[in-house]
């Protein structure tokens, strides 16, 4: 157990005015603390983890700050490791005010952001990947983002992680043996055996980054954007699709200028949308043309699009045409109008009667989960993990058996510290292995 000095609290719940609120307090001083709010000279030593009824007062005024449920972690059996007290008190800015004036002067310093997570590591409650998914799970603002943040949480990208991890230790193993006597020839099976595993694991590994980063957009929402001419029905639809007035609709083309974006959840799915200016080529207004540019970058960046047209128009522009590609669902509006003329292929809808909509989402929804998968093998969610594998592999690129043992052997060490890495769990074994590779036997 790392000595962490300081005692730290934070307000765990949100602040401003609610039902209850959530004080949890960190550190050896935990005990202290919550016997001088508690004024404990005459009452009973808190259990742990046994719930109590409490009156909380300030320790400095003695003043009544409020009825309280009050509970005891005790250390190690907490989220952090150490001795925990949390506070449940009404949820209201004065009491709040005055429990932490209290514990600040009791000498009780306020957590920075990450703090509880980060001794929670530090003693060995979790891995790295298990404290970013903690994060990702408070962050979850959709059912699929919660189910690939608590995957992350339960230990599923430690295991595999660790897993790879032992597999080259074992490799390791079997050639350390022949370092130290160059002159023995190191036997087939061993140097097949080495060959397999470093083969299976580096097509895994590859395997695992070739996965169209679907964990990271998952977990940073999926770009989904509207393009089409002016005055197609654009702006109305991110309206009805995020329910509510966020973007000006007008009979007159080219009201859209610049970018709109709403945040949604479809299926599950996290989707960023973002409706564009009206793509025509023959605007000479400034403005409008500088609204098209964005729109055509937006394109670029879009994970699907959705190219909208009138049905009353016979053919798409040739610079709508050349935007589709196999994320793109075309929408044809309006059908509610007669006059139709459209000689394209797509779904049609009439977004103000109401009509197709629900086979829009769903077309989207099922572009969203081919995008982004369905969580069922762990994957990749964020630029860290990337980076670390990254490295790994770059290493078992590199191992190559006819080389110097040494240096094969260094670059199996080496990915497997890349791993180590991802994880954030340096054994105190490879730490000394690396220390005294370097020594040889007998000394
Ligand atoms: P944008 O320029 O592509 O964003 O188009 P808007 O959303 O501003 O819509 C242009 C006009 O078309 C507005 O007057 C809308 O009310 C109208 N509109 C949108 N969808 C439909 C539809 O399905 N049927 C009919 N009849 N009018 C629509």
């Amino acid at each position: 157990m790392i000595n962490t000095v300081d005692t730290i609290f934070a307000q765990s719940s949100n602040t401003g005015k609610s039902g209850v609120a959530i004080f949890r307090i960190s550190g050896p001083n935990s005990i202290f603390a919550i016997d001088k709010l508690l004024k404990s000279n005459q009452v009973v030593k808190l259990k742990p983890r046994l719930m109590s009824f409490k009156k909380i007062y300030d320790p400095t005024t003695g003043d009544l700050i409020d009825h309280a449920m009050v509970v005891y972690f005790q250390s190690p059996s907490s989220f952090t490791g150490e001795d925990v007290v949390e506070i449940y008190t009404h949820g209201s800015i004065a009491i709040s005010a005055m429990i932490i004036k209290s514990l600040l002067n009791l000498g009780i310093r306020l957590a920075e952001p990450g703090e509880f997570t980060k001794r929670a590591f530090i003693n060995g409650k979790f891995d790295l990947t298990a404290a970013e998914g903690i994060a990702d799970l408070i962050d979850a603002e959709t059912s699929w983002q919660h189910k690939q943040a608590m995957q992350q949480v339960e230990g599923a990208l430690a295991d595999l992680y660790s897993s790879w991890r032992k597999q080259l230790l074992s490799v390791i193993s079997l050639l350390e043996a022949y370092i130290d006597f160059p002159d023995e020839q190191i036997p087939n099976e061993v140097l097949n055996q080495v060959q397999t595993v470093v083969e299976t694991l580096r097509s895994t590994i590859q395997n695992h980054l070739d996965d169209n980063r679907r964990g990271e957009l998952l977990r940073s929402g999926i770009r989904l954007t509207i393009l089409g001419e002016p005055n197609v029905g654009k702006s109305s639809l991110l309206n009805f699709l995020v329910q509510r007035e966020i973007a000006i609709t007008s009979e007159i083309p080219g009201t859209t200028r610049d970018i709109i974006e709403g945040h949604l959840d479809i299926g599950g799915y996290p989707i960023i949308l973002q409706d564009t200016a009206g793509i025509r080529s023959s605007t000479k207004d400034v403005i409008e043309q500088e609204g098209i540019k964005r729109a055509l970058q937006s394109a670029q960046n879009a994970d699907i699009k959705i190219i909208m047209t009138d049905a009353r128009s016979s053919l798409l522009s040739q610079e709508l045409h050349d935007l589709i590609d196999d994320n793109t669902i075309i929408v044809i509006n309006k059908i509610d109008l007669q006059n139709h003329a459209h000689t394209i292929d797509g779904l049609k809808i009439s977004v103000t009667k109401k009509i197709g909509l629900k086979a829009l989402l769903q077309a989207i929804e099922k572009l969203a989960s081919t995008i982004a998968g369905s969580c069922e093998s762990p994957c990749i969610t964020n630029e860290r993990h990337r980076y670390q594998l990254t490295l790994a592999l770059s290493c078992l690129d590199k191992f190559n058996l006819n080389d110097d043992l040494v240096l094969a052997t260094e670059d199996i060490r080496m990915a497997m510290r890349y791993l180590s890495m991802l994880t954030g769990k340096i054994t105190v074994d490879e730490i000394l292995g690396e220390i005294f590779s370097n020594f040889c036997i007998g000394k």
